[in-house]
């Protein structure tokens, strides 16, 4: 679904409610006989929507998404939602009420979220998580952007980019969580010609690389680095790495792999954003090209957008939005 030219029922209201948010939203509230009915009726009508997950609070997501909503004049507010497992049933009832108007879903909820949906995408199906929610003629639809995030950031779609074409060409990943799926997905679609996985646990990698070949016939290899000769061994021939992994946030992780093993010629993505990791360093030092994982959170954070409300997110403004830390 592409931003339209002809608005959607969701973002006629939005234009309805525009008109009282854009006198009063920004307004303090203030015990004022005049202006505190406006204040408190634009309060009634902003839209929730928010992030779905367990220890999320140092999530990015509220500054980008609040800061579009802003910039367009939507009178809607995004907030984390930081729930226990038992409570997904009550909150999904809340988005099928349309109480929250759309979310995003993360760790650890992205694939069971799928069971409280009424729908979803075929990609979605196919990677088996999803990491958006929309309300659409009262049914729940389910959306996987990161794997859009991820293609984007990889092909160049904008500043800092990593300009690689994945076609006929060959993938390590480390990783066989959540955003692997997503990542393999992405590349699968683009025809890489091979991808090797590689997790601290061999049997999920194995699970991994037996699910992907599974869910459709794809025409790239798919196979696993069982243990780290292997890894260089294959990494060494690779023409992208990428890490889908937490580790390297933390100062006193130990190096996923050899680094000295990165040659010029690879393409280097970690998906982590927060810190610049021993990997991004090693790419560096050793003039490989390598990007890491904030393009890939602003561009499925714009998407998300644009399913909640079918109009063009303003992306140099969520970009702007990130903290100056991460940027
Ligand atoms: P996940 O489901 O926990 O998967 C991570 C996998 O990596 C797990 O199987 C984990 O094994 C494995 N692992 C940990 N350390 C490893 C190592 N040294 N070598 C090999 N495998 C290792 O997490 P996820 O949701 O896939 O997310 C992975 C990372 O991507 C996180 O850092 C997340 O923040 C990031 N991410 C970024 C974006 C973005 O937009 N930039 C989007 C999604 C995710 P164990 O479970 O045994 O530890």
């Amino acid at each position: 679904m592409s931003p339209k030219g002809m608005l959607a029922p969701e973002a006629v209201s939005i234009v309805t409610n525009f008109e009282i948010a854009s006198s009063v939203a920004l307004l303090p509230p203030r015990n004022d006989s005049f202006f505190y009915p406006l204040y408190a009726k634009a309060k009634i009508n902003m839209k929730i929507y928010g992030l779905l997950g367990k220890n999320i609070h140092h999530s990015l997501s509220p500054v980008m998404h609040n800061a579009a909503f802003k910039a367009l004049g939507i009178s809607a507010e995004y907030k984390i939602f930081d729930i226990n497992e038992e409570k997904l049933g009550g909150f999904f009832e809340k988005l099928k009420k349309g109480e929250i108007f759309g979310c995003n879903v993360t760790m650890p909820y992205k694939e069971k979220a799928l069971n409280f949906v009424d729908a979803a995408s075929v990609a979605t199906k196919t990677i088996g998580a999803l990491n958006t929610v929309t309300r659409e003629e009262d049914e729940l639809k389910g959306y996987n952007t990161d794997y859009q995030g991820f293609i984007k950031a990889l092909l160049g779609f904008g500043e800092g980019d990593l300009n690689f074409k994945a076609e006929g060409k060959d993938a390590f990943i480390f990783g066989a969580g959540g955003a692997a799926k997503a990542i393999i997905y992405g590349l699968l679609t683009m025809g890489a010609k091979k991808i090797v996985i590689a997790d601290i646990d061999n049997k999920k990698a194995e699970a991994l690389a037996g699910y992907v070949i599974g869910k459709k016939k794809w025409n790239s290899l798919i196979t696993v680095a069982q243990d780290e000769k292997q890894y260089n061994e294959f990494i060494s021939k690779s023409d992208l790495l990428v890490n889908a992994t937490p580790c390297g946030m933390k100062e006193d992780d130990p190096g996923l792999f050899d680094y000295s093993y990165i040659h010029e010629g690879l393409y280097v993505f970690d998906l982590i954003y927060t810190v610049e990791t021993p990997l991004i360093k090693g790419a560096k030092g050793r003039s490989a090209k390598c990007i890491n994982g904030l393009n890939m959170l602003l561009y499925q954070a714009a998407r998300s957008f644009e399913y909640w409300t079918n109009l063009e997110a303003p992306l140099e403004v969520m970009r702007k939005a990130l903290p100056g830390s991460v940027r």
